[in-house]
């Protein structure tokens, strides 16, 4: 089995219907999000190619960002660079989550990406390994930006918005995420991203100030500041219910068609 073909199938897009013949274009030669149309045999990926759509027509809603600095809001302690968001991060004690960590969880990837992912808190493997998306979720989340052409090592950083683990893997509490949020928004004007990806009710709710539903603020372009937004699944969440494995495709084809467009 060729890498695309495991990278779809782990996704969920099998099976891939093949030629027995070798004369024409084989579906491998060709982008994941092209349908294939073939003599006598009707080929087609998973996924409905998506059409161009700039970002200025594609607008749904903007948000207003607060505005640096970024400081620690007990002692007014403003973030200088990565190194001391580490140390801060480290030293916080302002919510009770402080006092369940294991390990605290700032983000990975390349701090100068195209791409800002953005989920909700660490769980039981990320409090672990002091790493955000990292086990089943971290792998699923790693196939589908394979799938998609996005190298994760060079175009993406990834991390939450929240620091520490809620116990039980609980929904963050609003008090937890407002406490935080200064560290999450030092970390998007740092990375400065071409394109942010909301993953998760809560990461797309809180970052958007909306209530609305994940489903509605799926499919659509927001902008957060300066940034644009995307919302998709957390990849937990598909790994629960595989049936949205599709959607989940649709969205990340448009985050690679998003970034062709810078
Ligand atoms: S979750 Fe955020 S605010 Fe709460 S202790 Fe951890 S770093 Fe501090």
């Amino acid at each position: 089995m060729s890498r695309r073909e495991l990278v779809l199938s782990e996704i969920g897009y099998r099976p891939l219907w093949k030629l027995r013949a070798a004369a024409v274009t084989t579906p491998s030669a060709l982008p994941l999000d092209t349908p294939v149309n073939l003599p006598k045999l009707q080929v087609t990926t998973a996924v409905s190619p998506i059409q161009p759509q700039p970002i200025s027509e594609a607008l749904d809603n903007s948000v207003q960002a607060p505005a640096p600095p970024y400081e620690n809001p007990v002692t007014a302690t403003p973030i200088t660079d990565w190194d001391d968001l580490q140390q801060q991060i480290n030293a916080c004690q302002q919510c009770q989550l402080a006092g369940t960590r294991t390990n605290i969880v700032v983000g990975r990837g390349n701090q100068k990406a195209r791409l800002l992912l953005i989920g909700e808190a660490p769980g039981e493997q990320e409090d672990r390994h002091g790493l955000p998306f990292v086990g089943k979720a971290g792998q699923l989340l790693e196939n589908m930006l394979a799938a998609a052409g996005i190298d994760s090592e060079r175009e993406v950083y990834i991390c939450n918005l929240l620091k520490c683990r809620p116990p039980g893997n609980r929904n963050p509490a609003p008090d937890e995420i407002s406490k935080c949020s200064h560290f999450l928004q030092w970390q998007i004007d740092a990375v400065q991203p071409e394109l942010i990806v909301a993953v998760g009710r809560f990461a797309a709710q809180s970052l958007l100030q909306e209530q609305a539903s994940l489903s509605s603020l799926r499919g659509k372009l927001h902008q957060y500041g300066r940034y644009p937004v995307l919302v998709s699944f957390h990849p937990a969440y598909l790994l629960r219910s595989p049936g949205e494995k599709a959607k989940a495709w649709q969205d990340w084809c448009r985050v690679r068609q998003l970034l062709n467009q810078k």
